[in-house]
């Protein structure tokens, strides 16, 4: 479904993804790991179209996307979650859930759509009509997760979404990550907690200094230490 090829990227003169493969197929859940500043951030922004400066290959379903603009991605069915949370200051939950449907066909079932947020969501169901920026840190990245997921996209890539929140929020976030999957949503997900990760990916790659230098089953990964300890050590 993604098959990204010698995938360059740059920051001005940086350059910091130095030739990436990598493939998702579709209903897969890979994971994408490796230390800091790795590439791995680089990475799923080229295939959002936030980076300037690439080059390569991106197909998505088939059709080469590393030319379009990030929004005609998004109307394609790819959506990204970044790694900070943008929750919109002033607005409710319910509105900043609303945003996520702006530009999509899904805009007239709304009502509709934020009923089934709620229910796969409780905490987001409770806060509906609280002001978004008054919730905990994990409850905002939840919202900015569902906003996300409200157009209903093919593909969703996850940028770090465990990052500094409570383990027990931490946890419900993962077992969403798991019924997406089983709906059929083929899933990206960069993740610190690589252990975690690995339990419920299907494949993992691992990236060091802008190349993927390992790539496996997650089963496989998870039971070998040392190749945890050699590319995923902070
Ligand atoms: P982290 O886990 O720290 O987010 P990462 O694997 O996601 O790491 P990237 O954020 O993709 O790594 O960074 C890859 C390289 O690009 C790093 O050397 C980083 O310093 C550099 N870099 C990232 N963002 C910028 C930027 N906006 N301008 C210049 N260099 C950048």
């Amino acid at each position: 479904m993604l098959h990204i090829q010698d995938l360059h990227a740059w920051y001005g003169e940086a350059h910091v993804l130095q030739g990436v493969n990598l493939q998702v197929r579709q209903g897969e859940l890979v994971c994408l790991v490796g230390r800091n500043g790795a590439g791995k951030t680089t990475t799923v922004k080229s295939v959002a179209g936030l980076m300037t400066k690439v080059k390569g290959s991106i197909t998505f379903d088939g059709q080469e996307i590393l030319g379009l603009p990030a929004h005609a991605r998004y109307a394609r069915g790819l959506a990204y979650v970044p790694e900070e949370r943008r929750i919109v200051p002033g607005l409710t939950v319910r509105e900043n859930i609303r945003l996520g449907l702006l530009r999509s066909p899904l805009h007239a079932r709304e009502a509709e759509i934020i009923d089934e947020i709620a229910d796969t969501f409780p905490r987001l169901k409770e806060r509906l009509d609280q002001q978004a920026v008054t919730m905990s840190g994990g409850e905002q990245q939840m919202l900015t997760i569902a906003r996300a997921m409200a157009a209903k996209p093919k593909f969703v890539l996850l940028d770090e979404p465990s990052e500094g929140i409570m383990p027990l929020l931490v946890d419900e976030m993962f077992e969403y990550f798991t019924a997406l999957k089983k709906s059929g949503v083929t899933i990206l997900l960069i993740e610190q907690n690589v252990e975690l990760a690995l339990r419920i990916a299907d494949r993992a790659y691992i990236l060091d200094q802008g190349e993927v230098v390992y790539a496996n089953d997650a089963a496989a990964m998870l039971a070998d230490a040392s190749i945890q300890e050699r590319y995923c050590a902070v």
